[in-house]
């Protein structure tokens, strides 16, 4: 970690351009097992599909103060922030507004920063903050990264997933220099991992020969539960709990956390 690194929560942008590769995924079931860890976990959907808040059950009724208002009406984080089903973890939810905000946003100066912005000095209630991002690189994967710590980067185990991702670590070091200094690659994690598949195993052992130890150790087979979990609205880490699926985004917050306190230490 970074010396810049602010005492309060870890920021996670979970990003990747492809469509489909398991952020949203990863961003519930990451939260509710660094949550069952006893962590303090904010998640923010900064999706105009708004995947993570129907997965984690927030019904449409309940969202009327949502990421758009943090982004383009200027609202505190704590007023768009409201609680899930799952104890300890916090969302702000997100509508199909959102995907507006290019556009209500084009001639702002500061369009880039509005989300780093409202989250400045508030998000000390959090040990982490994952911000679960849409399947592009524009406006709003911008401000999640412009307000991160780091880039947690799901990959799936298929041809091409690493002609997509040089694209992506451009765009981080791009925003290195000219929005976020502090921002680094938090690690990739490798989704949808079928060991009987040939090609699963082929794609895991390049992307570690590319990436080496920011490839997370932990891998997220392909598990039906995960994709079950969230038509019941719920992470798959409380609807079965001993699901392969659940059991690996347990190993991946253990890993992450023991990654953090390893920074700290050194
Ligand atoms: P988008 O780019 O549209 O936001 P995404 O990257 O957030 O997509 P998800 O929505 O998490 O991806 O996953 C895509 C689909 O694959 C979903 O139906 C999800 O339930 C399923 N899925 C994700 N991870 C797994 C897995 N490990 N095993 C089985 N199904 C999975
Ligand atoms: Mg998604």
């Amino acid at each position: 970690m970074s010396e810049t690194k602010r005492a309060d929560g870890r920021i996670l942008a979970v990003a990747n351009q492809k469509g489909g590769v398991g952020k949203t995924t990863t961003a519930i079931n990451l939260a509710a097992a660094l949550v069952e860890k006893g962590a303090k976990v904010l998640l923010i959907d900064l999706d105009p599909q708004g995947n993570a808040s129907t997965g984690l059950g927030v019904d449409m009724a309940d969202r009327k103060a949502t990421s758009y208002d943090l982004l383009v009406e200027g609202a505190a984080l704590a007023d768009v922030t409201r609680p899930t089903q799952v104890k300890g973890l916090q969302i702000v939810p997100a509508t199909g507004d959102l995907a507006s905000v290019d556009v209500t946003l084009v001639d702002e100066p500061d369009r880039a920063k509005r989300l780093a912005q409202a989250m400045a000095g508030a998000t000390g209630l959090y040990d982490f903050v994952v911000i679960d991002c849409p399947p592009s690189l524009n406006l709003l994967t911008v401000n999640a990264m412009a307000a991160a710590d780091a880039v947690l980067v799901p990959l799936q185990c298929e041809f091409f997933a690493l002609e997509g991702l040089s694209q992506l670590l451009t765009t981080v070091k791009q925003i290195r220099r000219a929005l976020n200094p502090r921002l680094e690659i938090d690690g990739v994690v490798l989704t949808m991992f079928d060991r009987r598949n040939n090609l699963s195993h082929l794609v895991a052992k390049d992307v570690r020969a590319n990436l080496g130890d920011k490839v997370y150790s932990t891998v997220i087979p392909r598990n039906v539960r995960l994709s079950e979990a969230t038509s019941y609205a719920m992470p798959a880490t409380v609807y079965d709990t001993n699901s392969a699926g659940s059991l690996a985004y347990r190993a991946l917050a253990r890993e992450m956390m023991q990654r953090v306190a390893d920074a700290h230490a050194a």
